[in-house]
């Protein structure tokens, strides 16, 4: 009972099935006033969690690697948990959801659980930065604490860590998600409350790949494009956005059933400089690889990746977890993140309208992209925040900061003589302080001093 009964008033589109995309649907119908007559079509080349959201490790918590409190972290936090329950009554009222699970269908590669609630445990690397990060633990969210732990605590939770500095941060609130099975079930959950207005509003999933927004314009009241890392392939956005490709390898870890030392089942996942997300008893991911500018968008992973992977991320686990040396290489796959400039705030995602860039005529064209690592955090309060602004056709509802990069300069570097010149148009937009640097693969800088640490620049540093 959908268009038959009603013609819509307003008619969304929504382009990307992803953390971002999904979170959008799900607040332009949940948001709208209730007698709204809403349609939302999401377009997904793939299908649901397609892209980057699909292959990510699902670690959520609300800080920084130093244990800082994130840009509003709040109201991330606090929105994301929402969404999460969401998806969770849904999936329990849903009869294929729960066969599934009965059946003992574990579907190895993404574990048996929407939300494993068992906290994450940051053991202490670094002596430098140890003073800033129980400085920071002190500051933490009542909603979701910072414990510091000693060795013996930290043994209890995961028997046989290793702390190199005696130290931990524990935040036994934080969890990680399947995500897959999230937004499967936030979808679902979609589609619930389309079903509840009697009609009134209708979502439907199409999976076709958009290879220009225009195409659209004319049917929809707005377009609100979700495309993660490719989002560049738009024309109009392509070169526009200040986003930069970063590529990671997760592998998936088995313990055979015959060896000894199983995780124990309450036990946290570690964060550290690799991560170890849990699945269960004998199954956990581990990552991430972080690839700079590649352009491989490909989930798939070739044998010589995966072990290179397993390579590079192994003696970093086994830092902590040294028990981890006795796990097999069961898999892996891989996303490509959209990487934001790095602001005074952190690498805050890009939201806005971008009619300007795109053209067109009487469509409203919106971007929600850059949620570069933190996706699952940031999807929940800025998926909200887009669909505010779509439904009110004010893009001023959207923190500025948020905006900013809309009236930043890009300037392209790919030589130390195009720093030069750039450097010279650099002073003139000086007093804006609204400057955006892209550079291009392989370029460092060679002594203009310009870069202090002689790392490559990174997109948006201040220097
Ligand atoms: C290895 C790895 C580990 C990560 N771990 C974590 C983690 O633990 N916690 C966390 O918070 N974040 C993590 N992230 C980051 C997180 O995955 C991203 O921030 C998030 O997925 C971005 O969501 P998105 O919706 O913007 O993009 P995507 O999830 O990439 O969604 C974009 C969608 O658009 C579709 N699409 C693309 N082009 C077209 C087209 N032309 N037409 C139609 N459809 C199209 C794609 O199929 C895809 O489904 C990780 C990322 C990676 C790569």
């Amino acid at each position: 009972m959908t268009s038959g009964f009603f013609l819509y008033a307003s008619r969304y589109a929504v382009l990307g099935a992803g953390f971002a995309g999904i979170s959008v649907a799900w607040h332009l119908l949940n948001d709208s006033p209730k007698d709204l007559r809403l349609s939302v079509d999401v377009y997904d080349e793939i299908g649901i969690g397609g892209g980057a959201s699909g292959v990510s490790g699902g670690l959520l918590h609300p800080y920084s690697p130093k244990g800082k409190l994130l840009w509003h972290g709040a109201e991330c936090w606090r929105e994301c948990l929402e969404l999460l329950n969401v998806a969770e009554s849904s999936s329990s009222s849903s009869s294929s959801y729960t066969s599934a699970t009965e059946k003992g269908d574990t579907n190895e590669s993404f574990g048996n659980f929407m939300v494993r609630r068992r906290g994450i445990l940051r053991p202490a690397t670094n002596a430098k930065t140890l003073d800033l990060m129980s400085d920071n633990a002190r500051n933490c969210l009542a909603s979701c604490v910072v414990e510091t732990i000693d060795n013996d605590v930290a043994q209890d939770l995961v028997p046989n860590l290793c702390l190199p500095l005696n130290r931990a941060f524990y935040y036994p609130g934080a969890m990680n998600v399947n995500p897959q099975r999230y937004l499967q079930s936030l979808f679902l959950a979609c589609q619930n409350s389309a079903k509840a207005s009697l009609g009134r509003q209708n979502i439907t999933l199409v999976k076709k790949s958009i290879n220009d927004v225009l195409e659209l314009e004319g049917e929809y009241d707005a377009v609100v494009i979700c495309l993660g890392s490719k989002v560049d392939f738009l024309p109009g956005l392509t070169g526009k956005l200040p986003l930069r490709t970063c590529r990671g390898v997760i592998t998936h870890l088995q313990l055979h059933e015959s060896a000894s030392g199983s995780y124990p089942e309450g036990g946290p996942s570690i964060l550290s400089d690799a991560w170890l997300a849990v699945q269960g008893p004998r199954d956990l991911h581990m990552g991430s690889t972080w690839e700079w500018q590649s352009r491989n968008y490909s989930s798939d992973v070739s044998a010589e990746e995966a072990s290179r992977a397993l390579a590079e991320l192994l003696p970093k686990a086994s830092a902590v977890y040294p028990e981890i040396e006795k796990w097999e290489l069961a898999g892996a796959r891989a996303g490509l993140r959209a990487m934001p400039p790095v602001t005074s705030h952190g690498s805050l995602p890009l939201l806005g309208c971008v009619d300007q860039l795109i053209g067109g005529g009487s469509c409203k064209f919106w971007v929600f992209g850059g949620l570069g690592s933190r996706g699952l955090l940031y999807h929940g309060w800025l998926g909200k925040l887009m669909a505010k602004a779509v439904l009110s056709c004010n893009e001023e509802l959207i923190p500025s900061e948020l905006t900013s990069w809309k009236r930043k300069t890009i300037l392209t570097i790919s030589s130390t003589l195009k720093l030069k010149q750039s450097l010279r148009k650099l002073r003139s937009h000086l007093a804006e302080d609204l400057v955006v640097l892209l550079v291009q693969p392989g370029f460092r800088d060679q002594g203009s001093g310009c870069c202090p640490n002689q790392e490559p620049l990174r997109c948006g540093e201040r220097w």
